[in-house]
């Protein structure tokens, strides 16, 4: 099972991914979340990475496309894996396709959780994420049992860098420039399947589930 999370950053595409990567037992890939734990680290990638992240600007794909080659390489990912955050180009999409293309493999279902601009901002102000672990919540919606600090592990929750509402325009724009031109891509090899990712988050999660069978 391969599975590709798509839509604007805020969607929910993390949540799901979690989701569907716990009850199918398949890895979640996130590459924010790859990047994420490379700047903590301080490592030379982390440090290219967060100048473009800082601005709301893709990382270029070379860097990119080079991690999640890499990644999906691993054992683990025998059996298959959800992408969340990747692909976000058109040439991110194709180096993926033709690097299954090669093992005579595809991805099956590309699922865009669809939300509209106007209530992205007000997510993503309400998003809060585990310094630690990396689980996310929402001060509204999706709240902690104990505020600001994560359920799973204990550690204390931050508002994301790139979070801040004016990064948060810039990240939409880059998303309707450069992500959305997917929707046509997987819609042309027949594999979108699009869910309104304005439902609750369970109701978001049983519209994917029937999807994926
Ligand atoms: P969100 O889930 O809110 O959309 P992510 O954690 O997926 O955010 O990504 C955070 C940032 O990491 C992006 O704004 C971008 O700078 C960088 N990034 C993550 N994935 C990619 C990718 N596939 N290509 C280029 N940049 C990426
Ligand atoms: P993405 O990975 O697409 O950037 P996230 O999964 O991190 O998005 O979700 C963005 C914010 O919205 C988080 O604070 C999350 O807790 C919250 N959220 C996710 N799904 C829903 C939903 N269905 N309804 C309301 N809030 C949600
Ligand atoms: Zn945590």
């Amino acid at each position: 099972m391969k599975i590709i999370m798509l839509g604007a950053p805020g969607a929910g595409k993390g949540t799901q991914a979690k989701m569907i990567a716990e009850k199918y037992g398949v890895p979640h890939i996130s590459t924010g979340d790859i990047f994420r734990a490379n700047i903590k680290n301080q490592t030379e990638l982390g440090m290219e990475a967060k100048k473009y992240m800082d601005e709301g600007k893709l990382v270029p794909d070379e860097l990119t496309v080079k991690i999640l080659l890499d990644r999906v390489a691993k054992e683990d990912c025998a059996n298959g894996y959800v992408l969340d955050g990747f692909p976000r180009t058109i040439p991110q999409a194709e180096v993926l396709t033709e690097a299954l293309e090669k093992l005579n493999d595809a991805v099956d279902y590309a699922i865009d959780v669809d939300v509209p601009d106007e209530n992205i901002v007000k997510r993503m102000s309400g998003r809060r994420a585990c310094v630690n672990c990396g689980a996310t919540y929402h001060i509204v919606h999706i709240p902690p049992k104990t505020e600001n600090i994560c359920d799973k592990c204990g550690s204390e929750l931050i508002l994301r860098d790139d979070d801040k509402p004016e990064t948060v325009l810039n990240r939409l724009k880059v998303y309707h420039d450069q992500t959305q031109p997917l929707i046509d891509y997987y819609t042309q090899k027949g594999i979108l399947r699009t869910v309104d990712g304005t439902k609750d988050m369970k109701d978001v999660f049983e519209d994917i589930v029937k999807i994926l069978g």
